[in-house]
């Protein structure tokens, strides 16, 4: 009888102590769909972050091939050609707008 109460005890203290680290394991899980949750939207955040950056990107670039190439029109993006003095396409008054003053409209 006393060596089976000792192997009971024995198995008391063996499932009590599972239980405390289930408990624990318990625990991290639940900090860990915690984290993951608020990391969600975060990441749902960057991403739309890269592609608005990426868009500003292109228009920056696009912004650019304007100034460097002034035989497009400045307003409307168009081709125009060297003897144009005025955009046929949105009525831009190309030949009397110094370059910098095209920049400057462009950032209206
Ligand atoms: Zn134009």
């Amino acid at each position: 009888m006393e060596e089976k109460s000792e192997i009971l005890d024995a198995m008391n203290e063996t499932v009590e102590m599972n239980n405390t680290l289930l408990a624990q394991v318990k625990d991290i899980v639940y900090n860990i769909r915690t984290e993951v949750k608020e990391i969600q939207p975060l990441k749902e955040n960057v991403e739309k972050l890269k592609t608005e950056l990426s868009r500003l990107k292109r228009e920056t670039k696009k912004f650019e091939e304007s100034i460097k190439h002034p035989k497009k029109c400045p307003t409307c993006g168009k081709p125009l050609l060297p003897e144009f003095k005025v955009c046929p396409y949105c009525g831009e008054n190309i030949k009397l707008l110094p370059e910098p003053l095209i920049a400057l409209k462009d950032y209206k």
